[in-house]
């Protein structure tokens, strides 16, 4: 599932081919996506000039003044840059063409994804309005999360992965970002001290800053041709390792659920 990163960098990939460019015309191929792409969305972007292309937890806000096309990838969902698009094959949704020729292709095989028009009040929209300070806001702080938290007695992890305190800190990232702060994923919240917090917000931004880094590297996927998508795999220390040596101190990982998602820790290095 594409989480901040994967979207992060799929924002990277479309921006320098739409940003500047005016939209020619948008085909929509099939509308039933998590909820229908409008009727009116040909009629609403032909002509439209982007801004530019920003990311608000996992949605990608193409500006067009006071407006925005919303997009979410859903579980599966992908953007592609074509300058020749190919046939379009069974998963391709929607096409947005530009005066230019190029094409931004909207592929979702499970059709998890959204794409919605916002005409105005972009931040108010019911999807935007309640989310939290993004990881890299200069809000996001130690204070912020202490105070953030200390109402809370659910675990840290899903304080973490609850989009009111942060945005788009997915099940893969909270559980690196813990094993790097040495904090059991159980702990609850408000039982973290301050100091424990300050490593959490440092190693939030270093686990998202290096998988985007690494989906640098895969840029040239979405101008590319082979079809082939682009995600992309950070070396974890503990999510998906139940059963095997800790990379640390070799203590063997264990797993549990926790709100309903699976998490990983080592009992060594995590402490409650
Ligand atoms: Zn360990």
């Amino acid at each position: 599932m594409p989480e901040l990163p994967e979207v992060e960098t799929t924002r990277r990939g479309i921006a320098p081919h739409v940003t500047g460019r005016s939209v020619l015309r948008v085909d929509v191929y099939d509308r039933r996506l998590r909820w229908p792409v409008p009727d009116d969305l040909d009629a609403r972007l032909r002509g439209a000039l982007i801004d530019r292309v920003d990311r608000r937890s996992k949605y990608l806000l193409l500006r067009v003044g006071p407006s925005a096309l919303l997009v979410h990838l859903g579980m599966t969902g992908s953007l592609r840059i074509w300058r020749e698009p190919p046939p379009r094959m069974a998963h391709d949704h929607v096409d947005i063409v530009f005066d230019d020729g190029t094409t931004l292709r909207y592929r979702d095989p499970r059709r998890f994804g959204a794409m919605l028009w916002i005409p105005s009040a972009v931040e108010r929209h019911p999807l935007l309005a309640s989310l939290g300070p993004e990881p890299f806001d200069a809000a996001f702080d130690a204070d912020y999360l202490w105070r953030t938290t200390r109402s809370r007695r659910a675990a840290i992890k899903l304080a973490l992965m609850d989009n009111r305190v942060v945005t788009g800190v997915g099940n893969i990232y909270a559980n690196e970002t813990l094993f790097r702060s040495g904090i059991h994923p159980a702990l609850s919240a408000n039982r973290v001290s301050r100091a424990r917090l300050a490593r959490v917000v440092e190693n939030v931004r270093a686990v998202l800053t290096e998988a985007i880094a690494k989906g640098g590297s895969t840029l040239r996927d979405y101008v590319g041709s082979d079809g082939s998508t682009g995600y992309f795999q950070l070396e974890y220390f503990v999510y998906g390792r139940a059963g095997e040596a800790c990379r640390v101190c070799g203590t063997t990982i264990r797993s549990s659920r926790l709100g309903g998602r699976s998490s990983f820790h080592c009992l060594r290095c995590q402490r409650r």
